[in-house]
């Protein structure tokens, strides 16, 4: 299947293109052809099939004509080697938990099968000396790192910014060793991304290595976001309890939200989606108004929603054909401040002593404000509450036990490279290390 850029003005590409350069050449979002529909057959049958299978049938269907299926299928049973349970948290209301994996975040979904997919075209082009480059403000690093961990033919260079990321989230990508290397700048998030945007364009560089970037627009990061959507619904259709499904979605950069999106219109019977916004609202505005108005973002407890311009909007509107109308039929929005987070945290754990992290209980507190009698509300568990402790820690008045997993990652040697913010002396870094 090809791959079009939402800007319409640079050709088609394939899923190998689309996959090493990201960003369409137009700056344009890329966008497979067509969605596929996955057969009846497979609906039916679906609560006999575990999380693998299905995410291997979903990955078929796109793509398939792409990649040889034993390949394929190695690929998405490498990546989605964690558990995604389906947790009742009261009557009709249930917790997609998608933190199982090794970073404790949903983002390990997308990164670890951007990862070994890279891993294959590279290793298909023959490509040497690929060296994948990561700004990070703490998340994305984590989730970057850890999915491409050991993965064949690909050096990973994480730059953060020195004092500026939490302590758990720097050891979870300072600590790794192997193909991954951490560079500590002397600087702000801006100058780490100012740093990456710099080699890409630096001439001697690009001619000694690939560079490549594993930006969240990447199709490989969002599209395989739209397997544990049927896996959710599998888990219900098991209880008999697949009715009306509304999902809420914890929403930043819209990526998960978009990937549900697609999961519907490949026939999965989902009833309508809820964006859930802390303050950062523009796509509640959106969704209210008719207009969108991006703005500097705002800080928030939520922080990996703090998003005043989200990257993947221009996805959600080309597959509505741009019409609100559309949009609004099947997307509603809530948005909520600090205070009402924190608040549901609380009131959650008390009644009912399921621990929310600060981007669920946005979804949870939309769900449990949107809901109608007869549906059946489903909200993804981003994140580990372990991983915003301090916040939960605060809300509920108790401590939050830490996964030996995530504690593991504290004890481990931290292994990063100070530097300035200095471009002559990160390309001598770079080029020393490829
Ligand atoms: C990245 C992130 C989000 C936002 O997801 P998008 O796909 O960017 O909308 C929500 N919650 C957590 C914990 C995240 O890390």
């Amino acid at each position: 299947m090809n791959y079009y850029s939402t800007n319409h003005k640079a050709s088609p590409a394939s899923l190998q293109e689309a996959v090493v350069k990201g960003l369409a050449p137009d700056k344009g979002l890329y966008m497979p052809e067509q969605i596929p529909l996955l057969p009846q057959a497979f609906f039916e049958h679906i609560g006999e099939m575990g999380l693998t299978e299905i995410a291997q049938t979903v990955a078929q269907s796109f793509f398939g004509n792409d990649i040889p299926k034993e390949n394929l299928d190695a690929i998405v049973a490498d990546a989605l080697n964690f558990e995604i349970p389906l947790v009742e948290i009261e009557d009709g209301i249930y917790a997609l938990e998608l933190f199982h994996g090794p970073t404790f975040a949903f983002k390990d979904v997308g990164a670890r099968f951007m990862a070994r997919m890279l891993s294959y075209f590279v290793q298909e082009r023959n490509q040497e000396n690929v060296v994948v480059l990561v700004a990070t403000s703490g998340d994305t690093g984590s989730a970057v790192a850890n999915g491409f961990l050991g993965v064949k033919g690909i050096e990973v260079v994480v730059l953060y910014p020195s004092g500026k990321v939490s302590p758990i989230q720097e050891a979870q990508f300072t600590t790794l060793g192997q193909n991954i290397t951490a560079l500590e700048i002397e600087g702000t998030f801006d100058d780490c991304q100012a740093l990456v945007k710099s080699a890409f364009m630096d001439k001697e560089l690009t001619s000694q290595m690939f560079l490549t970037s594993a930006n969240s627009i990447n199709v490989a990061r969002f599209l395989p976001q739209s397997f544990y959507y049927f896996h959710a619904y599998a888990q219900l259709a098991r209880k008999g309890k697949a009715g009306e499904m509304v999902f809420s979605v914890p929403s930043g950069n819209l990526g998960n939200l978009t990937a549900g999106i697609f999961a519907k219109h490949m026939g999965l019977p989902v009833k309508r989606f809820i964006a859930a916004n802390n303050r950062n609202h523009v796509f509640f505005d959106y969704l209210y108004s008719g207009q969108y108005a991006p703005h500097a973002s705002v800080t928030t407890i939520a922080n990996a929603m703090d998003v005043g311009n989200p990257s993947n909007f221009d996805r959600i509107l080309d597959v509505y054909g741009r019409d609100h109308a559309r949009i609004v039929a099947d997307l509603s929005g809530q948005w909520h401040t600090d205070d009402t987070i924190r608040k549901t945290i609380r009131t959650v754990y008390q009644q009912t002593g399921y621990v929310l992290d600060p981007h669920a209980a946005c979804a949870y507190r939309s769900l449990k404000d949107g809901l109608s009698p007869g549906e059946t509300g489903i909200f993804l568990g981003t994140a580990h509450p372990a991983k915003f402790r301090e916040t939960v820690e605060e809300c509920l008045d108790k401590s939050v036990d830490i996964p030996p997993a995530l504690r593991a990652f504290m004890h481990r040697k931290k292994q990063s490279q100070p530097l300035s913010s200095d471009f002559e002396e990160f390309k001598k870094t770079l080029i020393r290390l490829s």
